[in-house]
Formats: structure tokens, sequence, C-alpha cells
């Protein structure tokens, strides 16, 4: 059988990497012995694969107000908010959060990913829903368990994204339009305005997953829609505790009416247990920090700048933002997993995307830059780039190459 989509190769250097030591995946954490570094199974190295980007998993009110909860209202409330599961604490975090993004009603959801899932109720037979190609995981899968057309558009490209939302007009199918609003890939901004513009035109609904933008970007800390210029555009935001609130847990905000449906038919919040009490607790209180507290958002953004200030020296494109997500171009799988390797052993802890994540030839190796970060660390991880990296040949360069 041919391996178009490189799977077989991955799975190959994967077992290869095994017998070397150099697999990547499941490695334990065995501990934290400074803010922006881990140990990986003893070994130190900068935490460059995390997406606590604002540090508030490490906060001491975060971590205080997670305690507290777990010493008074326990580690579970071990049923669906539909039931016993919608706390008080559940109910303070959804109606803050509404608050914060300035929209009617939220859903609170036990992941990211389960709030996405739930999207898949809105994605009635009527409708076409027209998808970036890029987007997650549980994008793709709430898009499965709906029933409407599914269209994908070509990553962030609105002309092809015009041609199905006609196509679907055509056919008499009601448009929803879906991205991400910073792409979890390569942190690349949804050209949010322009994809807006076209779904109101063909009276589409505009959902955008904020998971990497929401807390990060925009004066406020509301994410991509509030830095372009075009949030009152999107009808409907879904996004995650897990990342920049440094929490857990995830949601999905709109008007009433649209929570409200979403509260009734969207099942991967109804049959699931609701958000851990200390969970909620933590998101709440890394809410009131994001809220509060912009600073945290510029600490972030000169480190991601010192970052992209650096590749740009090594001959990196520079984003338009200062997007605390990097990815490298690091060959085929062998490559990739060899410079993977190299990269830890040099004190620096990346994830590696492989095909058929990426087509085949492409993998990557992505970065991420934490407010926990110092500019040491920084600019450590710009040298083990440019010893180990190269930007305009994808072929690893590692040092101390481990046979194949
Ligand atoms: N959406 C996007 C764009 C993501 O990157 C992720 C997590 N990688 C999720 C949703 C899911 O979030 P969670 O990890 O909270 O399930």
């Amino acid at each position: 059988m041919s391996d178009v989509s490189g799977a077989a190769a991955t799975w190959a250097a994967l077992n290869r990497a095994r017998e070397t030591g150099g697999y990547p995946f499941f490695r334990r954490i065995t501990g934290q012995p400074a803010p922006g570094e881990v140990l990986v199974e003893g070994m130190r190295a900068i935490n460059a694969a995390s997406g606590d980007y604002l540090s508030l998993a490490a906060d001491p009110r975060v971590r205080e107000a997670a305690a507290a909860a777990a010493r008074d209202l326990g580690a579970s409330c071990s049923g669906s908010p539909v039931l016993i599961g919608t706390w008080s604490v559940h109910a303070q975090l959804a109606e803050e959060l509404a608050d914060f993004l300035h929209r009617s009603a939220v859903l609170l959801a036990t992941t990211g990913f389960q709030a996405n899932l739930a999207l898949a109720c809105l994605f009635s037979e009527d409708r076409a829903v027209i998808a970036d190609r890029h987007i997650h995981a549980s994008l793709v899968d709430a898009l499965r368990l709906g029933a409407a057309k599914n269209r994908r558009f070509r990553h962030n490209t609105p002309r092809h994204l015009a041609r199905l939302l006609e196509e679907a007009s055509g056919q008499g199918l009601s448009p929803v339009v879906l991205t991400e609003g910073a792409f979890s890939l390569g942190g690349e901004l949804a050209v949010l305005p322009e994809i807006a513009d076209l779904a109101g035109r063909h009276g589409g609904m505009l959902i955008v997953d904020g998971a990497h933008d929401i807390g990060i970007l925009g004066p406020s800390g509301r994410g991509a829609g509030e830095h372009l210029g075009c949030e009152q555009d999107i009808d409907v935001l879904s996004g995650t505790f897990s990342k920049a609130f440094g929490a857990g847990g995830g949601f999905i905000a709109g008007s009433t009416e649209l929570i409200e449906h979403c509260r009734a038919f969207g099942q991967a919040t109804i049959y699931s247990a609701s958000m851990p009490p200390p969970t909620a607790a933590a998101a709440l209180t890394a809410l009131r920090i994001i809220r509060d507290e912009p600073e945290q958002r510029a600490v972030l953004a000169r480190l991601a700048d010192r970052l992209h200030d650096g590749l740009a020296e090594l001959g990196y494109a520079r984003p338009h933002w200062a997007s605390p997500i990097v990815t490298l171009p690091a060959g085929d799988a062998d490559q990739c997993l060899h410079t993977w390797r190299a990269m830890l052993e040099a004190g620096v802890f990346t994830a590696p995307f492989m095909p058929p994540a990426v087509p085949p030839g492409q993998s990557l190796l992505r970065l991420s830059v934490t407010a926990a970060h110092s500019e040491a660390h920084i600019d450590h991880i710009l040298e083990v780039v440019g010893q180990l990296l190269s930007a305009t040949d994808t072929t690893c360069v590692a040092a101390d190459p481990i046979p194949c």
C-alpha cells in the first residue's frame, strides 16, 4: 500500500526512535525545578512545549484557589452540569466569563475538546459548515458528529471560502463558518475581518475557536476578534481554560438563545461530569487575573518578540503578531525526531509534529513561549535552534545524530 499520508514512515521512524531512547511521546515530567523549566524523566530542560502562556498554572493565587476549593468543596462534583454538577463556582465562572467576553451567556465544558464537540448540536442538516482546513481535531470530530453538509476551505483563504459560501447558498443551505482565531500549530492569525465579512454577507453564523488567543490577544485579552477589530461579527466563541488560564475545562460563549440550545442538545456537556470544583475555582481566579492584570500579556509579548527577533536574525520569517507559538521546519519524520532529541539533550523540550498531522517531508517542531520564561531561556532556545536547525535547509543538522 502506498504511504501517501506519510503515516507509515512516521510509525517506522517512531519505532526506531523508541529503540534508541528518542521516543518523544508520553515522556514523564518528573519535576519543575524552576519557573519555565521541567524535568523530563530527570533531564532538566526549558519547557517550550506548554500552553500555559501566562504562567497562571503556577500563580500562587490560582494554586490557592484550587487548594481552597479542594478543601471546601472536594475533588469532584461527580455528575453532569444538568443535575448535580452546577455549583456556585461554575455559575460564577460562567457569569464572569460571559461578562469578560462581552457575550450574553456561556456554557462550561469539562475540557476544551468537549466544548467543541458540543458545537455539533448547531450543525443541523439544513446547514453547510464551511471550515478552515487547519482546524483542530476536536472541531473535525464535531463536524463528524453533526448532521450538516461539511466543506473545508483552503487554510486562511477567503477567496476559496467565498466560493464555498456561494455553493451553499445555491443549495439552499444556511452557512456556518468555522475557524480558529490563532491557529494551534503555527500561531498564525485567521484573517477574521475578511472571513467575518464574507460570513455576514451570506447570512452565515461565524464560530471561532479562541483556544490559543483568548486571554493573550487584544487590549483586554478577549482574543483575536478584539485584536483584529471584528469581535462583534463573531457569533460563537469556543475556548479552553487549559492554556492562557492555566487551569482546565472549556467553554462556548454566545447569545442566550444559542447557549440555551447547546445546554439542551450539546451531548458532550450533558453526559459528562462537570469541571471539578478546584479546576473551576482555578479558572475563575485566572480569569480575574487576565481581566485585571494586562501586564501579564505584556510580559509574554515581550518574550515572544525577543524570540521572533532572534529567529529573524537566523533567517526565519517574522509573524504579524507576538505569537507565543513558533513552528520550525524539521524535515522528514526521522530528521524531526533526531532534532527533537538533540534539542532535549541541549536543554529545550519541544513538541514534534510529523505526518499524517503534516504533509510528508514537512515535519515541524513547535516551541511555545510562556511568561514563566526568562530572557536567558529565550536566548538559550535561540542558541540551540541556531545550532541544530536551519531556516533555509530543512535537513536536520543535529550535532550528535542518533543512528537510525
Ligand atoms: N481547540 C484548540 C485549537 C486546541 O489547540 C485545543 C487543545 N490543544 C483544544 C481546542 C482542546 O482544548 P483542551 O486541551 O482543553 O481539551
